[in-house]
């Protein structure tokens, strides 16, 4: 039998944790042949919760599941860990500062990253869920120069996944007909989900879509301001999709993209497509043997080249207010 793999969850007993946790017990996140054990670690006021959410897992008697271990301590919950999921962040309040967001997000993921870096087990996979997604990523990559940046990401698999689900609709078309459809940027309102090179059963979407008007006004600020809508509707942000999308990141991240299609992940460049090294920003890309790689080659035109553009400005400002923190 295989090894259990160490999954480390930050936030366990959050919205999102609690949607998360079940799904990777049950062998989603990995496959089903491949044990795990889950590390959760949370802030002191929240041990509790995670006790009993872990109790829960215990009841659902999941043959995957190699134990469960509740941490307040990061060098402990990262001790030898093979995929980290931080979802735990510190949310943006009512009339709360984007420098003192950055500074409370700096002060969780700059030691996470210091112990993810000191910690991990060397096929490390590290996943960025809380917001601000990109820029907590790049907090914590900058703390951990042992481990090759590429390991760090943040998510832009829900942005994908609900711009493929309006696409769909639109064309009429089921979701699984639908291919290359890219999120660029930061995971925030100026993101851009592009489908100048989406394909829908092999013939373009733009092409099938003939419709810029409801490209510009309806797609992208329907993706972009979709997390709003779930709040406004549900009274409580999104949770279970945004645990499906981790999911789904890291079961390609480890398995691998489909032949013929790529996915959407925040990564630190490496120049690619003129976003600034090292910013870690949304590419289309494909998984191979482990890795994550940018799609190469793609025509940018001027409607996307703006829109790009836009998202990359914002996050370069946020890279400018984190290092004048002094956070990275
Ligand atoms: P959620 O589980 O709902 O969300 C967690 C994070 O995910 C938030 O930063 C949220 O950002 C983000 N997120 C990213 N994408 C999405 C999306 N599409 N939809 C919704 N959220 C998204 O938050 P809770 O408040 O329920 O739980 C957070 C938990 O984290 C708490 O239990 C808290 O104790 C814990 N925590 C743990 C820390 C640690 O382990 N060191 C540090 C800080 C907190 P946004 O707020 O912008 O929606």
């Amino acid at each position: 039998a295989k090894a259990p793999v160490n999954v480390t969850v930050t936030g366990a007993a959050g919205q999102i944790g609690y949607a998360l946790l079940f799904r990777i017990a049950s062998g989603q996140l990995l496959g089903a042949d491949t044990p795990v054990r889950l590390r959760l670690l949370e802030i002191p006021q929240a041990i509790k919760a995670a006790e009993g959410t872990a109790m829960e897992l215990d009841d659902c008697a999941f043959p995957l599941l190699a134990g469960v271990d509740i941490y307040d301590d990061p060098r402990k919950a990262f001790d030898g860990v093979n995929v980290a999921l931080l979802v735990g962040a510190r949310p943006r309040t009512k009339g709360m500062e984007r420098r003192d967001l950055l500074e409370a997000n700096g002060g969780i993921f700059g030691p996470q990253g210091a112990a993810i870096n000191d910690g991990a087990a060397d096929d490390v996979r590290v996943l960025v869920v809380g917001n601000p997604a990109n820029t907590n990523a790049l907090i914590a990559q900058a703390h951990a120069p042992d481990i090759p940046a590429d390991r760090f990401t943040a998510m832009t698999r829900l942005d994908h996944n609900r711009a493929l689900s309006q696409l769909a609709a639109k064309l009429n078309v089921s979701v699984s007909d639908i291919k290359k459809l890219t999120i660029w940027g930061n995971h925030s309102a100026t993101q851009y989900p592009d489908i100048f090179h989406a394909e829908v059963n092999g013939r373009s979407a733009v092409e099938a879509v003939n419709d810029e008007e409801w490209l510009r006004d309806t797609f992208i600020p329907t993706v972009a301001k979709r997390g709003a809508a779930i709040i406004e509707a549900r009274g409580a942000s999104s949770a279970a999709s945004a645990a499906n999308a981790a999911i789904d990141h890291v079961y390609d991240w480890v398995n691998g993209t489909p032949e013929g299609d790529w996915t959407s992940v925040a990564l630190p460049s490496d120049g690619s497509y003129g976003v600034p090294e090292g910013l870690v920003s949304s590419f289309p890309v494909v998984s191979r043997n482990g890795s994550w790689e940018i799609v190469q080659g793609l025509e940018i035109n001027e409607f996307s080249r703006e829109r790009i553009d836009a998202s990359v400005r914002e996050l370069e400002e946020e890279r400018e207010a984190v290092r004048a923190l002094g956070l990275i």
